[in-house]
């Protein structure tokens, strides 16, 4: 065997040639020497020769210890690449000390399919919408298959080849020795990155991404009954999947915007209706506003702080997570009412409160049993019981 070449001497770089010089000059060099482009018939020996040298250069640790020792300095098995599939020591090894390989934990599934991610979008709906439901237009970013290379990643007209480091099984042995004996390392291939593949000529579309970025619209349906943190599932609308995987899905997220006064306590709205002392006491035909608009309340004299109307059938759908359009009923309408005493009197309201004052006393009645607590628990009971 002939001695070897320098590696730099080999890839025609200066010795402190950064890792993206040696990349490209390895592109160009294998471009112009791979058996299925050139028919020269020392064209396999000078890439084996390149590939090697590429292969060294481009490890950190490999790279530091050629240029210490040279050649010497990666020992066994410093090189593995070519033994592999030709029926020489890497085989054998395989059959002997598969199991040890299988171990090291770095073993990864070569050029399979494989699912584009999730992605997630944060709509932000109105309370109307969230109780009614309807439907939006979203804008929002993915990647997909690049429709230049149809996902290749390669320029058209040419085609990825087998990685020449790994021979197309995307990861790399080597030989350890170790004081328990010899036992087989296998890494991901660092050139392919595992994939098992190469592309010399890379499309120029999506630079060998096989994927773009493409902004998109879609219409994502509400259903009535939604809250915060609702999650939509738009099946097969995420990323793009890689070499003939499936797409991931699109979640659309929802906020929902507070309402001026309704608020939503599960599938029931809750309204909080003020009143003054004389329709508290007198009571009074009220009008209060609902989502599906004005609805009349009669309030009955004698009508305490706190006290809940329940207006039923009037609060939220309940959400049909069977998604089969099910009428499954709706929420109530809680109505608070809250006496408001007044904070400034006119002299005819002033004269008035005097004489109803005269008329009512000046007695306290303490409240034993009715305290913050008490009153609490009324205010409880009326709105669950
Ligand atoms: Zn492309
Ligand atoms: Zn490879």
């Amino acid at each position: 065997m002939a001695a070897k070449r320098d590696y730099y001497e080999v890839l025609g770089v200066a010795r402190a040639a950064t890792k993206e010089e040696l990349k490209k000059q390895y592109r160009s060099l294998a471009r112009q020497y791979h058996p299925d482009v050139n028919n020269e018939p020392d064209a396999g020996e000078r890439f084996k020769e390149i590939s090697e040298a590429y292969e060294v250069l481009s490890d950190d640790d490999k790279r530091a210890a050629y240029d210490r020792f040279g050649h010497a300095g990666l020992g066994n098995g410093g090189f593995s690449g070519f033994d592999q599939g030709h029926g020489g020591f890497a085989d054998i090894f395989e059959e002997f000390f598969g199991s040890f390989g299988g171990a090291t934990g770095t073993r990864r599934r070569r050029r399979g399919p494989r699912r584009g991610s999730d992605l997630r979008y944060d709509l932000t709906i109105t309370f109307e919408e969230a109780v009614f439901g309807g439907e939006r237009d979203i804008e929002y970013r993915r990647a997909e298959t690049c429709p230049v290379c149809s996902g290749s990643g390669a320029e058209p007209g040419s085609r990825p080849i087998s990685c020449t480091t790994c021979n197309g099984s995307g990861e790399v042995r080597r030989v350890q020795q170790s004081i328990l004996g010899q036992f087989v390392n296998v890494t991901t291939c660092p050139t392919c990155n595992g994939s098992g593949e190469m592309i010399l000529d890379v499309c120029r579309e999506c630079n060998g991404r096989k994927q773009i970025d493409r902004t998109v619209t879609k219409k994502v349906k509400v259903p009535p009954g939604v809250d915060n943190d609702t999650q939509i599932r738009l099946t097969g609308e995420g990323a793009g999947g890689l070499d003939g995987g499936p797409p991931g899905n699109l979640f659309v997220v929802l906020n929902v915007t507070p309402h001026d006064y309704f608020q939503r306590r599960g599938d029931d709205i809750v309204l909080d209706l003020q009143i003054n002392v004389a329709q508290a006491a007198l009571g009074d035909e009220l009008t209060v506003p609902t989502v599906d608009g004005d609805t009349p309340l009669s309030v009955p004299g004698g009508t305490q702080s706190g006290r809940v109307f329940r207006l039923r059938g009037l609060g939220v759908p309940k959400l049909d997570r069977s998604g089969r359009g099910a009428n499954v009923g709706r929420g109530d309408q809680l109505v608070i009412i809250n006496v408001v005493t007044p904070k400034t009197l006119t002299t005819e309201q002033r004269d008035l409160f005097q004489q109803l004052a005269r008329t009512l006393g000046k007695e306290v009645i303490p409240q034993k049993d009715k305290g913050i607590l008490g009153q609490l628990k009324d205010a409880l009971g009326d709105l669950f019981g």
